[in-house]
């Protein structure tokens, strides 16, 4: 079984070991050695990275470490390490520190929801960007949230001692912990932050609280077992809180605001936009009715069959259009294409006219390489923008126009 060196210190970042098995795992080959200050993902902290160095000076990388149940620890090696080698291992500190960070913020802030309103956590993720509890309660509140966050600052900012120690089961259950594992052989090891929390745990952890850094609360959401909690802790929510206020400094300058003043002004974009919208909807409208009246002015002779090409127009005006037109008069046909963004065919027809337009649409699509269907009133098509030329529409249009007129 391996010696497992983080137990008893979270920041040995470099030790001596040698290699007493090599397996194999799902077809790579994995190295156990004989004591590891790698960390193996588990209870929901990732994998410690790093490199092992053999005698004759050679580096080879650590990419992943895993725990096995028969208490062995697995070492992913870039590269081959003999059985019998000896090595010296180096984590990587930057991530270690970084996950040190994070979980024990998890402890402090889990804690803190259990001290507050007596919400229980019941999973914990790490993430590369952030990390997640979910609580077991029905809701939780922003204000809630607001108050775990403040709390859990505080005993950060108190830099209460953590301290590691070993005790049996039977004595761990009269301690009132926060957290029992499922299964357990041997002696629990107790992670204690002073006077604040007290739980079994295998992971890393700080020396004394100030060395989180900060806990900050990003986002909660509902899921199916509860809520879930999204947070960054030390460095990670520095690098975060940095992030989000650039993209809220870059916005501000883009609508020459103060950042508090960005809800207001998005609002106010929001409302623009929306009028800007509909008054555009309005005038197309009116441009379709107009133009309506002239295509119907041109032409007497029943049935009215109309074909028209507007290559600067969309899909929305000459279904407008078409509306217009077979709303106007009850002998109407009309065959439109549009070229503005995805070029769009419509065929339409007064109510109570013979022809069907779903299929006539249905076969000019399968001429042009396209795509629609609709009803016997009205069908609409679309071909790629730039896959057929206008040109050979708009003949088409009156190729199927004058076979309706006859
Ligand atoms: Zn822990």
């Amino acid at each position: 079984m391996t010696d497992r060196l983080y137990y008893h210190d979270s920041f040995l970042y470099e030790f001596d070991a040698r290699v007493v098995d090599v397996v194999q795992r799902d077809g790579r080959a994995a190295i156990v050695l004989d004591r590891t200050a790698f960390y193996p993902t588990s209870g929901g902290q990732v994998f410690d990275t790093g490199k092992l160095v053999l005698p004759d000076k050679t580096e080879v990388a650590v990419v992943e470490v895993t725990d096995h149940e028969d208490g062995n620890v697995l070492h992913f090696t870039a590269e081959p390490v003999p059985e019998g080698a000896v090595v010296h291992g180096f984590i990587d500190a930057t991530r270690r520190l970084d996950h040190i960070q994070q979980h024990t913020g998890q402890h402090v802030l889990s804690a803190a929801f259990i001290g507050l309103f007596n919400m229980p956590t019941i999973s914990f993720h790490m993430g590369d960007e952030s990390c997640t509890i979910d609580l077991e309660t029905a809701a939780l509140t922003s204000a809630q949230a607001q108050k775990v966050e403040r709390l859990a600052n505080e005993v950060i900012a108190e830099d209460r001692p953590v301290s590691i120690r070993f005790v049996p089961l039977e004595e761990a259950r009269q301690l009132g912990l926060r957290k029992l594992p499922p299964k357990q052989t041997g002696d629990l090891r107790l992670i204690d932050i002073k006077d604040f929390d007290l739980c079994a745990c295998g992971g890393t952890h700080v020396r004394a609280t100030g060395q989180i850094g900060c806990i900050f609360v990003r986002k909660t959401e509902k899921v199916k077992q509860g809520v879930r909690v999204e947070f960054v802790c030390g460095l990670r929510a520095v690098t975060t809180a940095r992030q989000d206020y650039s993209t809220l400094t870059e916005t501000a300058g883009l609508l020459s605001a103060h950042i508090h003043e960005l809800p207001q002004q998005v609002r106010k974009l929001l409302d623009d936009a929306k009028t800007a919208s509909k008054m555009q909807h309005k005038l197309l409208e009116e441009i379709a009715q107009l133009e309506a009246e002239r295509m119907l002015s041109a032409i007497t002779s029943a049935p009215r069959v109309l074909t028209a090409v507007f290559a600067e127009r969309d899909a929305v005006f000459i279904k407008l259009l078409a509306q217009k037109l077979t709303a106007a008069k009850n002998d109407v046909v009309a065959l439109l294409a549009s070229g503005s963004g995805q070029t769009t065919l419509v065929f339409a027809q007064s109510p109570g006219m013979k022809s069907n337009m779903g299929q006539q649409l249905k076969d000019a699509m399968a001429q042009l390489g396209g795509r629609g269907g609709g009803s016997a009133e009205l069908a609409q098509g679309g071909l790629p923008a730039g896959t057929v030329d206008l040109s050979r529409i708009e003949a088409l249009l009156k190729e199927i126009g004058a076979k309706l007129q006859s």
